[in-house]
C-alpha cells in the first residue's frame, strides 16, 4: 500500500468556489459516508460545519475518499484527498478482500487517514429504499434495520448491499451512531396523484405506489440552483439524473412533485441496464414463456437498458463512438425517451423555469445532452450553446433559448454527511 499522506484542508464537495469556504479543520463534525453497492463500496470523510451563508444553515467539507471495485473478483482500492492526493491505488488478491466486511475494513483502514484518527461522530449510509415510513433519514436501531430488509423485494439490486454494510459496523462498533438516508425520502410528500399506479385502490394502501428515486441527487441540486442559477430556483425546473440508474425529478421551489422512477427502480427512462418503463403484459409473457422469477429479475435489472438495447455495453463511454447500428439505436432511444419524459413532467408542472442535467452522463456528455435539447427544442424553446455544452459549462443553452438549461455536478454523498449531522444533532447524541 501506497505510503498516506496528511489531510489537507477541505474543499466543499461539488462546489468550484472551494477555497472561499475552507473551514478551519477541527470545527463541526466528522461524518464518514458509506454507499455501498453489489460489488463495490464507496466511502468519504466529511466534516460538517455551521455556516449561514449555506442553505440550511450547514456545509458539508469532503476530506478524503474511495472505493473498492470487484469485490471478491480482483478488488480494487482506489483513495484520494480532497486536494487530489492519492492514499493509495492497489489491486487485492481476492482471498484477501474476499467479501464485504473485508472490503469496509479495508477502507476504514485506508480512511484513518482522512479522519486524523478522529473517531467519526457517525456513519451515514446510503439507503436505497426507505417505503412509506421514512420522509427522512433516520437513526438506525435493530428495528430500522428489520423494517429496512422487508423492502429488499423492491430494491433487489441495492438494499440488501446497503443493509450489509449497516450490520458490519453494528457488529463492529455498535457504539458507533449510524443514519440512513434514503432516496425515496424527497419524493415522500409528492401528491397522490403522482403516486398512484392504475391499480385497485387497495393496492396503494398496501404500500405498492411510486416512491420515487435518486433522491439525494435531487435534493443536492435544488441547493445547488440557489448558487448556480438563483433566478430558477424557486421556479418549475426538471432535473435528469443520468448515471447508471436514469430518472427525472419535476420540482417546484425546490421540492419534488413528480419523478419517473416508480415502486421500484426499474420504472421510467431505460437506462444502463435496466428496462425503464415497460408494458406489465410483457412480463405476463415472460411468466408464460417459462422464465422463472430470478430469470426475469436478472433480465429486467441487469440486461436490459443501453447494454441489451445495443448489445454492445451499458457504457455511454462506448457506446456513443461505436459504429454499431444497434449501439447508435440504444443511444438514439434513450434520448427519445427522456426527451418525451421530460414532456410528460412539463404537464405536471404546467410549464418549465429550467432544465438540469447531472450525474455520470448528465454531467459529462455533451452528445446525449444535445440529443435531448434537440428533441425539446421545437416545442420548449430549448437552445443549445454548442461550445458551453462541450466544456460541460454549468449553463448550456444559448441566450436566447426560452427555457435556460444547465449541466450541474451532483453530489449525493455531501447531502448524506448534512442529513447525518443533522440527525445526530436532533437526537441530542452530541
Ligand atoms: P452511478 O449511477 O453508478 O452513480 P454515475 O453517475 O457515476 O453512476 O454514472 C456512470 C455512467 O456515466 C457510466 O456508466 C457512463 O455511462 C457515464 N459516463 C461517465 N463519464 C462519461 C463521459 N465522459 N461521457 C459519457 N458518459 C459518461
Amino acid at each position: 500500500m501506497s505510503t498516506p499522506v496528511g489531510l489537507a484542508a477541505g474543499a466543499p464537495a461539488g462546489q468550484d468556489h472551494a477555497h472561499e469556504h475552507a473551514h478551519p479543520a477541527q470545527e463541526g463534525h466528522v461524518v464518514l459516508v458509506v454507499n455501498a453497492g453489489s460489488s463495490s463500496i464507496k466511502c468519504s470523510v466529511y466534516r460538517v460545519v455551521d455556516d449561514p451563508h449555506a442553505d440550511g444553515g450547514s456545509r458539508a467539507i469532503f476530506g478524503a475518499g474511495g472505493q473498492i471495485e470487484s469485490i471478491g473478483l480482483t478488488p480494487r482500492v482506489v483513495a484520494h484527498m480532497a486536494d487530489g492526493r492519492l492514499i493509495v491505488d492497489e489491486t487485492f488478491p481476492v482471498a484477501q478482500v474476499s467479501d464485504h466486511d473485508a472490503a469496509f475494513r479495508l477502507l476504514r483502514l485506508v480512511l484513518a487517514v482522512g479522519l486524523r484518527d478522529t473517531p467519526p461522530a457517525a456513519i451515514g449510509h446510503r439507503v436505497v429504499h426507505g417505503g412509506a415510513q421514512h420522509a427522512d433519514a433516520v437513526l438506525i436501531d435493530d428495528a430500522v434495520i428489520d423494517e429496512l430488509d422487508k423492502l429488499t423485494p423492491l430494491a433487489p439490486l441495492h438494499q440488501p448491499h446497503n443493509l450489509a454494510a449497516i450490520r458490519a459496523v453494528r457488529d463492529a462498533a455498535p457504539e458507533l451512531v449510524q443514519v440512513a438516508c434514503f432516496d425515496t425520502a424527497f419524493h415522500a410528500h409528492n401528491g397522490v396523484l403522482s403516486q398512484l399506479f392504475g391499480l385497485p385502490y387497495s393496492y396503494f394502501e398496501k404500500g405498492i405506489r411510486r416512491y420515487g428515486f435518486h433522491g439525494l441527487s435531487y435534493e443536492y441540486i435544488a441547493r445547488r440552483l440557489h448558487t448556480v442559477a438563483p433566478e430558477i430556483a424557486r421556479g418549475r425546473v426538471i432535473v435528469a439524473h443520468l448515471g447508471n440508474g436514469a430518472s427525472l425529478c419535476a420540482m417546484r421551489d425546490g421540492k419534488s412533485v413528480e419523478t419517473t422512477m416508480g415502486l421500484t427502480a426499474l420504472d421510467g427512462l431505460p437506462m444502463g441496464t435496466r428496462c425503464g418503463a415497460l408494458d406489465a403484459g410483457a412480463v405476463l409473457w415472460m411468466m408464460e414463456s417459462g422464465m422463472d422469477h430470478d430469470e426475469i429479475e436478472t433480465l429486467l435489472y441487469q440486461q436490459s437498458g443501453l447494454k441489451g438495447l445495443s448489445g454492445v455495453s451499458s457504457d455511454m463511454r462506448e457506446l456513443l463512438p461505436s459504429d454499431s447500428d444497434r449501439a447508435k439505436l440504444a443511444v438514439e432511444y434513450y434520448t427519445y425517451r427522456i426527451a418525451q419524459d421530460i414532456g410528460k413532467l412539463a404537464v405536471t408542472l404546467g410549464g418549465v423555469d429550467g432544465i438540469v442535467f447531472t450525474a455520470g452522463i448528465g454531467e459529462n456528455s455533451a452528445p446525449v445532452r444535445a440529443g435531448v435539447c434537440a428533441r425539446l427544442g421545437s416545442l420548449f424553446g430549448v437552445e443549445v450553446d454548442d461550445d458551453a455544452n462541450r466544456a460541460n459549462e454549468p449553463r448550456i443553452s444559448a441566450s436566447g433559448s426560452r427555457v435556460p438549461v444547465f449541466a450541474i455536478p451532483t453530489d449525493e454523498e455531501g447531502m448524506i454527511a448534512l442529513h447525518t449531522a443533522r440527525i445526530l444533532r436532533e437526537s441530542h447524541k452530541v
